[in-house]
């Protein structure tokens, strides 16, 4: 397998060849001071870290896999240095609200990171992309305690953060969980049920795991519209900001999920767990979509940074691998054949998956250009046509990697 190698000049071609980006930030309240320069520096230090720390942890973290004992998580040899690297670096708030701790980072230099970090060790990438979702969610709809308590810490990855949706009865249909919040005289909750398929639920990256947890109270009405959300942290938070007391949640054990074995996706038990609400009592589907419609986004950036390390190795190995001769004559008369890539339909397949690629990273970059480094898509077209482009930034990338091989009819 070939080193991974941040197509820098392809993602600086389509953020100010394409995009004009630099005009476009100067026009946008909050990125006046985000110039080229600026931009070039971000973008080449996030591919040092990427290239350097994080992918070569890629291959031996997924054949290590994590590791489970007794409710605690270990992760493979080297993510926990990895974490720490990226994570003194600042870039867990690039995109974050700067009232908070945040870099606010125009969206389109942060997806350009994303799809590095993506593309390097998705298996890694996936607990910074969690606490990030999170992040914008509690900006978006959780109380200013909760924004000044957690944001600060989660922006700095000290806190990660993870996404608690799904139960063993319910999946798709959230309409039907049974985790329960009962409301306290303080004003908190106690969280009991248990939640499965959660990434990065629990591990030994950050000191504290702070959970967003759909859950109903005991008077919710049947169905989605009784749904509410819940910040549930591992360690409940001292006075001070400090980590105070164990929470009661634990992880039960570690799942199989599509073969993503660097990352724990693990069984979430909450026996009483104590919560805080974010958000309006019965408004939490709609709460957790703005963390739900990051990571689909994400996920999608997923398909491309893997796509174009998929690209790196095909290339690579084209130009290893002979076999046979070149329809033009000979190309390499010192070996016995020609490399693979004098064959035009070799050079076909190559240059469609390179024009996939630069065709998705163009397009999420579009699709996220008017955004700013805050929850506040700033402009009324860009508001208006979110519903499409967030389904689409999800799935066009992993269809286009999904039918890559087929040959034309
Ligand atoms: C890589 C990965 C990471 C995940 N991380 C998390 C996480 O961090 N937190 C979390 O809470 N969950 C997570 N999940 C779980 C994920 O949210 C669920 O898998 C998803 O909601 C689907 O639920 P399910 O697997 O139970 O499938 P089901 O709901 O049982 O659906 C099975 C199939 O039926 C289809 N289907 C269901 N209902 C309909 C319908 N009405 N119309 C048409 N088709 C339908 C579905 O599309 C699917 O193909 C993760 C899953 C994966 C694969």
């Amino acid at each position: 397998m070939t080193d991974y190698r941040v197509p820098l000049q392809d993602m600086r071609f389509v953020l100010f060849d394409v995009l004009q980006s630099s005009q476009l930030w100067q026009s946008l309240e909050g990125l006046g001071e985000v110039d080229e320069d600026t931009a070039h520096a971000v973008l080449e230090e996030a591919a040092k870290i990427c290239e350097q720390v994080i992918a070569p942890l890629n291959r031996e973290a997924d054949e290590e896999g994590c590791h489970w004992s007794a409710g605690e998580v270990t992760t493979p040899d080297g993510f926990r240095n990895a974490y720490q690297v990226f994570n003194e670096g600042g870039w867990g708030g690039l995109g974050g609200n700067p009232e908070h701790g945040g870099m606010g980072m125009p969206k389109s230099l942060v997806s350009a990171v994303e799809e590095m970090l993506q593309g390097a060790c998705m298996s890694f990438g996936l607990a910074p992309m969690l606490t990030a979702g999170a992040c914008l969610a509690v900006d978006a709809h959780g109380s200013d305690e909760l924004k000044q308590t957690y944001l600060p810490k989660m922006y700095s990855g000290e806190w990660a953060g993870a996404m608690d949706l799904t139960e063993p009865h319910a999946g798709t249909d959230l309409g039907m969980i049974r985790t329960r919040a009962e409301p306290q005289a303080d004003g908190s909750y106690r969280v009991h049920g248990t939640k499965i398929f959660i990434t990065w639920g629990e591990h030994d990256m950050a000191e504290n795991i702070v959970h967003l947890v759909l859950a109903k109270r005991p008077d919710a009405s049947a169905g989605t519209k009784g749904i509410s959300l819940f910040l549930v942290p591992k360690f409940i938070p001292a006075a001070d900001g400090s980590l105070g007391s164990r929470n009661a949640l634990a992880c039960g054990a570690l799942e199989k999920k599509m073969g993503i074995k660097g990352s724990a996706t693990c069984v979430m038990n909450f026996d009483g767990a104590q919560g805080w609400l974010v958000g309006e009592v019965n408004q939490g589907l709609a709460a957790m979509f703005t963390m739900m419609n990051y990571e689909r986004v994400v996920v999608g950036i997923q398909a491309l940074g893997t796509a174009q390390w998929a690209y790196q190795n095909a290339v690579a190995y084209a130009h290893e691998r002979i076999q046979s001769r070149s329809p033009t004559g000979v190309q390499n008369p010192a070996a016995e054949a020609d490399p693979l890539l004098v064959h035009p339909d070799v050079r076909r397949m190559l240059l469609t998956a390179k024009a996939y690629n630069e065709g998705g990273r163009a397009f999420t970059s579009m699709s996220r250009s008017g955004s700013t480094g805050r929850n506040t898509p700033p402009t009324p077209s860009c508001a208006s046509g979110r519903k499409i482009v967030s389904p689409c930034s999800h799935l066009w990338p992993k269809r286009l990697s999904a039918i890559r091989p087929l040959r034309p009819r």
